[in-house]
């Protein structure tokens, strides 16, 4: 089913996911269960509603304001095949993709299968937001980020270089 996706939701138009004005794609299902969590209705993974990557391309083609997409949950890497297909898309008409996951760059890296398909889908990925939201590390003043955990990673600069690279937005 990689031309459809399960999700929980569509923000046509944000400007709290990333600098500008983005498309924002929420996926439905998560296994991780962090604590405090603001959107558990998107951890079943037989929630939500499936859509047709083609749908979704059409709908961001409506918007000549968009600076890019979002990729937001839920956990988007349970759906990577798929993501990867639709950020492919993206990266055509011109977009920067922004992802948020809760694994970290380094399981993703280290666990990434071809089945998982997570590389297909980093490879597509301009700047990754990555871990587990901590309550304990939760704060306000953290920009594009839920805790201080959570880093801002700058994927191409960071596989290019082997080392991670935090993205300046
Ligand atoms: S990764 Fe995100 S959606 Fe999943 S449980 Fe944690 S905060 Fe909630």
């Amino acid at each position: 089913m990689d031309n459809k996706l399960r999700i929980a939701g569509i923000v046509e138009e944000s400007i709290v996911d990333g600098p500008g004005i983005r498309f924002v794609v929420f996926t439905q299902g998560c296994k991780h269960n962090c604590p405090g969590c603001h959107n558990p209705h998107t951890h079943s993974f037989d929630g939500g509603e499936i859509v047709e990557i083609d749908s979704i391309i059409d709908s961001i083609k409506e918007n000549p304001l968009l600076s890019g997409v979002t990729l937001s949950g839920g956990e988007p890497f349970e759906q990577a095949k798929a993501l990867a297909e639709l950020s492919k898309k993206i990266k055509e008409l011109g977009y920067n993709i922004i992802s948020y996951t809760g694994y970290t760059y380094e399981y993703i890296i280290e666990n990434s299968s071809e089945a998982s398909g997570w590389m297909d889908l980093l490879k597509e990925i301009d700047i990754l937001i990555d871990g587990r939201f901590e309550i304990e590390k939760k704060s306000l003043n953290l920009r594009y980020k839920g805790s201080s955990n959570q880093r801002i990673i700058d994927v191409k600069k960071t596989m290019a270089s082997g080392n991670i690279v935090i993205a300046s937005i």
